[in-house]
């Protein structure tokens, strides 16, 4: 799933290429993707606004529309946004189409993305928790999240609420290199530890950006390529395979319901 650095690259990439563009229309061929306006007014609404700049809240793409209207996009477990002017590629589910000819293709096989158009973005995804490249967010305030927790460390990273963007990936890669245990409570770490903890997402984070995401199922950058993020992985999606510090055999777990890589040697339990 696209988490923190895909959803930043894919905005980095597109912004070159939307910005300043008018949208002159919309297709939907799945329309459960679209959550408000209904469909009518959503076409209505969005042909003839400007894309006036590119935001990133959490896991969501914004475009920011002339007329005072945003357009949110969660690409959720398969979506990517794909640029192009020929016909759309298979998966296609909507697409946006611009006044130099460029479309954009919401690309998404398991169809769980979402498109939505807001008066604000800032007020409808305020249940956000902070985001952790801001400068805001400290080693303090990742310790005043976690004290109060007693739900396992990997379940509370991953929990959109308390702090945007972090999923499964980043979670295993952070905690991995913080040798802290997916299960331990939250509520359990040292200061020591969330200090590890906290330097250790912002750097899985900075890094994965730097190789423009993971792409580990359909990920693609808005030209099409993949990221490399995956390749720097040390113990994300790689079960059974040696721990790149101590050879032993990464292991994977459920977590709440969600799959869970790390090392038991390197990040031990106890
Ligand atoms: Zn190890």
């Amino acid at each position: 799933m696209p988490e923190l650095p895909e959803v930043e690259t894919i905005k980095n990439e597109l912004a070159p290429d939307v910005t300043g563009r008018t949208i002159t229309g919309v297709t939907i061929f799945w329309e459960r993707m679209l959550r408000q306006p209904p469909l009518a007014e959503f076409e209505r609404e969005i042909a003839g606004r400007k894309i006036l700049k590119l935001g990133r809240r959490g896991k969501y793409l914004i475009f920011h529309l002339s007329g005072g209207k945003d357009l949110l996009f969660h690409l959720k477990m398969s979506g990517s946004l794909l640029t192009g002017k020929g016909e759309p590629p298979k998966y296609t589910r909507a697409i946006i189409r611009l006044d130099d000819g460029t479309s954009i293709f919401f690309r998404d096989p398991r169809k769980f993305g979402t498109l939505q158009l807001v008066d604000d973005a800032n007020s409808f995804l305020c249940k956000l928790g902070p985001e952790p490249l801001e400068p805001a967010f400290t080693a303090r305030v990742l310790q005043d999240i976690l004290c109060q927790r007693k739900a396992p460390v990997k379940a509370v990273l991953v929990d959109q609420a308390i702090i945007a963007g972090i999923g499964n990936m980043y979670a295993d890669e952070a905690l991995f290199s913080a040798r802290i245990h997916p299960l331990r409570p939250a509520r359990s770490l040292s200061t020591r530890e969330i200090k590890r903890l906290h330097a250790a997402i912002r750097e899985v984070l900075i890094a994965a950006i730097e190789s423009k995401g993971a792409s580990v199922a359909s990920y693609f950058r808005p030209g099409g390529q993949t990221g490399g993020a995956q390749n720097g992985f040390r113990v994300a999606h790689r079960g059974g395979q040696p721990c790149p510090i101590c050879g032993g055999r990464v292991q994977r777990i459920v977590v709440r319901g969600r799959g869970t890589y790390f090392c038991p040697k390197c990040q031990p339990e106890a």
